[in-house]
């Protein structure tokens, strides 16, 4: 398995705090059958600011770590983007950082709002030859009360990167629900864990996968898993046709 969003990085956000916690992680995430992770601090969140070169080294550092640990795992460099108005003239001044170096770019969303300016932004993003991943549409509350946002952007063109543990229910009922009405409404290309650290925010892919292939069946359980690993490797990932998430109508009697 490759995990595409993960916070092990020591001492730069609010996922991994020391080199022994990113240890732990790595340990966890190959106990998880996860070979390859994508690492991907927070980056102009408000609270955290991680540019492309300093995550470059930061891996650099925290892989032979791994070497020396005998940790058979693979990290690669990205970044989770909060989305402001200011990423292409950032892209110019090379403080983004894409998935491994590839098209795609990982976007976050503010937790409770869409910004206005976003559709316009994912566009941008796209002219500037980059694939937008909208990370965790299924914990943006905006985005539950109308679906109909994300369809929008997924048919403009932007992916969409669901988390294990929303799948699973970790985050609570509703948050499983719209997750799993993502996936069924062809709004989301991949599965990741968006891990912290091994306690409360594990990584839960093995759990997630399984759920998936056992309600959604065999074909997109094999079509999520090719698509991390075609996304590492800059390649054209799988998509279906996005539908809209109707919501149920209101049946009973006022
Ligand atoms: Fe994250």
């Amino acid at each position: 398995m490759i995990d595409i969003h993960c916070h092990i990085l020591p001492g730069i956000d609010d996922g991994a705090v020391t080199e022994a916690d990113s240890i732990a992680m790595a340990r966890a995430a190959v106990q998880e059958g996860i070979h390859t992770i994508i690492a991907t601090p927070h980056h102009n969140n408000g609270k955290y600011d991680n540019t492309k070169d300093s995550i470059i080294k930061s891996v650099e550092v925290l892989s032979e770590l791994l070497v020396n640990e005998d940790i058979p795992l693979t990290l690669l460099p990205g970044q989770e983007i909060r989305i402001n108005g200011d990423m292409i003239d950032d892209i110019d001044k090379g403080e983004l950082l894409s998935l491994n170096h590839t098209k795609y770019m990982f976007v976050e969303f503010p937790a409770s709002s869409v910004p206005r300016y976003a559709k316009q932004m994912l566009f941008d993003l796209q002219v500037s030859g980059y694939t937008p991943v909208i990370v965790h549409p299924e914990r943006n509350s905006e985005l539950i009360q109308n679906p109909a946002k994300l369809y929008e952007f997924v048919r403009k063109g932007a992916l969409t990167q669901i988390t294990a543990a929303s799948f699973v229910g970790k985050f609570g009922k509703n948050i499983q629900k719209f997750t799993k009405q993502i996936v069924d409404a062809n709004l989301t290309h991949f599965i990741a864990s968006d891990a912290h650290n091994t306690a409360t925010r594990g990584f839960c892919m093995n759990e997630a996968y399984q759920e998936l292939r056992s309600e959604f069946g065999n074909d997109l359980f094999y079509m999520f898993m090719e698509n991390c690993q075609l996304l590492a490797d800059n390649q054209n990932v799988n998509k279906m046709e996005p539908s809209m998430i109707r919501k149920k109508k209101f049946m009973g009697l006022f």
